[in-house]
């Protein structure tokens, strides 16, 4: 059976390119086939039932059995949802995009069409649309217009077991949003709720403490899907590896070298370590002799531009070696065939609340060790269509020491921006039902916050200003600055600075050895206030490339960029950020054309609204730099404009910890501005 399924796929392989729908990796007869052969079709019928009888159900299957793509399908051909669409949440954007593309291929449809997605600042939906995969951030920001989302008839939370904050506060709203959507009809068909449709809500994972969120929806139905595992030998390293790209390098070129066919699965903690290690597999792979296997690399992460991930999904050409290097997107959220060989360094980019005693008050991103749960999902990948090999670059101690899973985000992550939503919805994070509470400390630091950035006055009510923060898809700094450039009439600039510090990529390529290059390859955008308009001369700059014939190729382009060290695709990302920023701005009528010409300090005065706890002055030292709001000396980053300068006082984008404290993304600011911003002067009262 198992091989029946591998010969259908390999069949494909040898057909023209034409008759290959790149989404799909198949044809659509093909696909119905395979639809077929999934572990959950089996129990089709039983799950509708379950599903059909139950307010809620919970629903466990190994990865690729086929429950983000198939459930929605059933609950549309069993006619489940036919007063509302079918929602199904996703913890990543690529996960929701890619898998809306894969659906509507199964459904033989446009996407955006009969199935859609919607991720910040992209969106594919129609009035036909009736499968929508969206991010679980996404459909908390629906709560906003629609509180009972009464659009929906079914909510499916995927990859529950990945404890998102976002996904924790949406089950906390669904519990209470389906007690008011399905209370029983008094006999005459009248009750508080008769003109409402009931909701159905299902919760889904491969890894589910499936007690734990059952116990939560009142006992509710708990229903496993059999997977289909094939062994998997694991093997451990006999010392800790220091350096753990190499580590994966010399193992994949072992496997290469020394296996038989089957595609190769790298885990890395994040994008740098995937482009540098693509990079040096590359390399290696073109200086191997001729007759060996050809390497195809697939790099797969999140900032990827939509669409770039989807050779992952096609069979290798003949004589080639697939070889997919992937963050931890691919431990259950998207399945990919083909791969018999998982190389895991046991690494992992988490998000991380920093305190403000440490400098911090936001979330940073540290590559972690991962947890057991992460590990064992991760050998399972080479099991999917055979017996297979999981080589793990860490001691089986290592292993041993790991926690079982992951802590919830709620109690690890900022909750700025969720305390101040909820505010929104007339809801206090502290009255809330969780399955894990938040912190206190955690949520005064967050109301601090608010306060400071004036969302929230002293009395912790939402204020006109937090209501207007709240309706941009942002950060609550990053929309603080936003609505103060209003004041300073630079609308206009704030927009395209604040696109790109959104994006998901980097602007500015770092990499050590090369910084004084870079420096010089950016001499003509470097501006002396600092890195917020060196970035804004770099996007004008990129911008105009497009208005003259000679540099508006796309290669061109593409040159310009790696002349300046600068990263294309944050640039591209950013524009498409722009756009939707000024759609928001529209909305909310705010100008968004508003210039302040070749002035730069009302620029640098609408940033520090935003920034108001990422500041600090000159300390007599003259080198470091003392935190106006925390304990932190902190320096400014080698990468920064401003590395080597001395100016009274900063604002900053973030910090980063190495051997020690750096403040990256750096303006010079004066002193006596300082004194002019209201929360600052507080702090002082
Ligand atoms: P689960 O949610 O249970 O982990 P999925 O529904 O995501 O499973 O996947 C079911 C099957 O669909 C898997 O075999 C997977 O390989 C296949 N699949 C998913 N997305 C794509 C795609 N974009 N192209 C080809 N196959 C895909
Ligand atoms: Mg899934």
């Amino acid at each position: 059976n198992g091989h029946r399924r591998k010969k259908a796929r390999r069949g494909s392989l040898g057909a023209t390119q034409e008759n290959i729908d790149v989404q799909s990796g198949g044809k659509f007869s093909e696909i119905q086939e395979q639809r077929k052969l999934l572990p959950i079709a089996q129990g089709k019928d039983a799950l509708l039932e379950e599903i059909r009888r139950n307010d809620v159900t919970i629903l466990l299957g190994e990865t690729g059995s086929g429950k983000t793509t198939q459930v929605p399908q059933y609950i549309l051909e069993g006619g489940l949802a036919d007063k509302g669409m079918i929602a199904v949440t996703q913890p990543r954007r690529v996960a929701a995009t890619s898998l809306a593309a894969r659906v509507s291929v199964e459904r033989n449809t446009k996407l955006g069409h009969l199935v859609g997605y919607s991720v910040r600042f992209d969106e594919k939906n129609g009035s036909d649309t009736r499968i929508k995969y969206l991010t679980d951030g996404m459909i908390m920001r629906e709560l906003m217009s629609d509180p009972l989302l009464s659009k929906y008839s079914v909510i499916i939370v995927d990859e529950a077991h990945e404890r998102t904050l976002r996904t924790d506060l949406l089950i906390s709203n669904l519990k209470s949003i389906q007690k008011t959507r399905n209370q029983p009809v008094d006999a005459k068909g009248k009750g508080p709720a008769s003109h409402l449709n009931p909701l159905k809500i299902i919760v889904m994972s491969a890894t589910l403490d499936a007690e734990k969120f059952s116990k939560f929806f009142a006992g509710a139905k708990v229903v496993y899907v059999k997977g289909r595992q094939h062994p998997v030998k694991i093997f451990h390293t006999a010392e800790g590896q220091n350096d753990y790209l190499e580590a994966a390098m010399r193992t994949f070129f072992q496997v290469h070298n020394d296996q038989g066919p089957g595609d190769v699965l790298i885990f890395l903690p994040g994008q740098e370590d995937i482009e540098s290690l693509n990079k040096s597999i590359q390399l290696f792979a073109n200086q191997l002799p001729q007759e060996r296997m050809e390497v195809l690399t697939c790099p797969m992460y999140a900032a990827q531009a939509p669409g770039q991930n989807s050779k992952v999904f096609l069979a290798a050409p003949t004589n080639t070696r697939k070889c997919i290097l992937a963050t931890n997107i691919a431990e259950t959220s998207l399945t990919i065939p083909g791969v018999k060989y998982v190389i895991d360094t046991g690494k992992c980019k988490e998000k991380q609340y920093l305190a403000r005693d440490s400098g911090g008050g936001f979330d940073t991103l540290l590559t972690k060790d991962i947890t057991k749960s992460s590990a064992n999902q991760r050998a399972g990948r080479a099991g999917r269509e055979g017996s297979g090999m999981c080589f793990r670059l860490y001691t089986e101690d290592a292993y041993n020491a790991m926690p079982p899973m992951a802590e919830p985000e709620i109690r690890r992550c900022s909750l700025t921006s969720s305390v101040l939503q909820l505010k929104c919805f007339g809801q206090d994070i502290q009255e809330l039902e969780f399955m894990d509470g938040p912190d206190l400390d955690s949520v005064i630091s967050a109301l601090k916050t608010l306060y400071l950035l004036g969302a929230l006055d002293k009395q912790k009510q939402l204020t006109s200003t937090g209501r207007d923060m709240a309706s941009f898809p942002l950060e609550a700094t990053y929309a603080r600055v936003v609505l103060a450039s209003r004041e300073y009439g630079c609308t206009r600039e704030i927009l395209e600075i604040v696109s790109v510090l959104s994006a998901s990529s980097k602007l500015f390529q770092d990499i050590a050895e090369q910084r004084d290059s870079a420096a010089e390859a950016r001499r003509a955008l470097r501006h002396p206030s600092g890195d917020h308009l060196t970035v804004l001369a770099a996007v004008r700059s990129y911008t105009a490339l497009s208005s003259n014939p000679e540099t508006a190729t796309r290669s061109a382009r593409r040159q310009w960029c790696d002349r300046h060290y600068l990263n294309e695709r944050a640039l591209l990302e950013a524009r498409d950020i722009y756009t939707q920023l000024r759609q928001t701005c529209s909305r909310q009528g705010i100008d968004c054309n508003v210039s302040c010409g070749e002035r730069d300090e009302p620029i640098l005065k609408a940033l520090a609204h935003g920034l108001v706890q990422n500041s600090a002055l000159l300390q007599p030292d003259g080198a470091s730099y003392k935190q106006t709001m925390g304990r932190s000396v902190v320096k400014i980053h080698p990468s920064s404009v401003l590395a080597d300068k001395k100016v009274p006082a900063i604002i900053y984008n973030e910090l980063v910890y190495t051997n020690q404290i750096y403040a990256r993304g750096v303006s010079s600011i004066s002193k006596s501005f300082f004194n002019t911003i209201p929360a600052l002067n507080q702090r002082q009262a």
